[in-house]
């Protein structure tokens, strides 16, 4: 295992998931999705981890994420590359979850408030690309802002059955998809929801 996996491994299990939440901290501890309001989740802590070792995060990265929700992801993003460009579409998660990551001392993040299904062109191109919703397909647009040899974890498909997939861009700007597993997520609104 390489040093760098190790590393978030170690990071990962000293994390209190419970400071990201407002509800049902005594929940924290269980691998499951649980509720944050606005009909929305914390992803599942295992999920969480596997979606980010996949993304093989290396210092000084550009990575955009879509959809902050509780800023859990968020923070593993940001402790382990160079710079964080996160986009939430509910105004009351992205303050909640801005709040939470000041406190922790992150500077490394810039959130957006609004859609972000069409990615974040004005900062593009982006070595890591982590969507945490589900797309009816993959956004063309975010295949465009991934950088070659950039890595992009998405889960596609719709509310019954959705692929988690890991999408890589080769030097020729050529992407080669692997299917990671399979999942459930909120739906990502916007032009690709489905
Ligand atoms: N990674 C988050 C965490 O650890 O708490 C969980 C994210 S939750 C499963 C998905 C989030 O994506 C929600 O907060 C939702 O509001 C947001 N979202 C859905 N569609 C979006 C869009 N088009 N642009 C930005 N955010 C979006």
């Amino acid at each position: 295992m390489n040093s760098q996996r190790k590393e978030i491994i170690s990071y990962f299990k000293q994390m209190d998931r419970s400071f990201f939440m407002d509800a049902n901290k005594d929940l924290a501890p269980f691998d499951q999705a649980l509720p944050i309001g606005f009909e929305q989740t914390i992803s599942q802590p295992s999920l969480v981890l596997e979606m980010t070792l996949a993304l093989d995060l290396q210092p000084k990265q550009k990575v955009l994420e879509l959809g902050t929700g509780s800023g859990f992801q968020t923070a593993l993003l940001a402790a382990f590359s160079g710079t964080v460009y996160t986009i939430e579409r509910i105004e009351e998660l992205q303050k909640r979850a801005k709040e939470r990551l000041e406190q922790l001392d992150f500077q490394n993040i810039h959130y957006r408030l609004g859609d972000g299904s069409e990615g974040w062109e004005e900062h593009a191109p982006f070595d890591r690309i982590m969507v945490t919703a589900a797309a009816s397909e993959v956004p063309r647009e975010l295949l465009e802002q991934l950088n070659e040899g950039g890595k992009m974890v998405i889960p596609v498909g719709n509310s019954f059955s959705q692929e988690l997939r890991l999408i890589e861009k080769d030097s020729d700007g050529r992407t080669h998809t692997t299917l990671l597993n399979e999942v459930l997520f909120v739906p990502l609104k916007g032009k690709y929801e489905r």
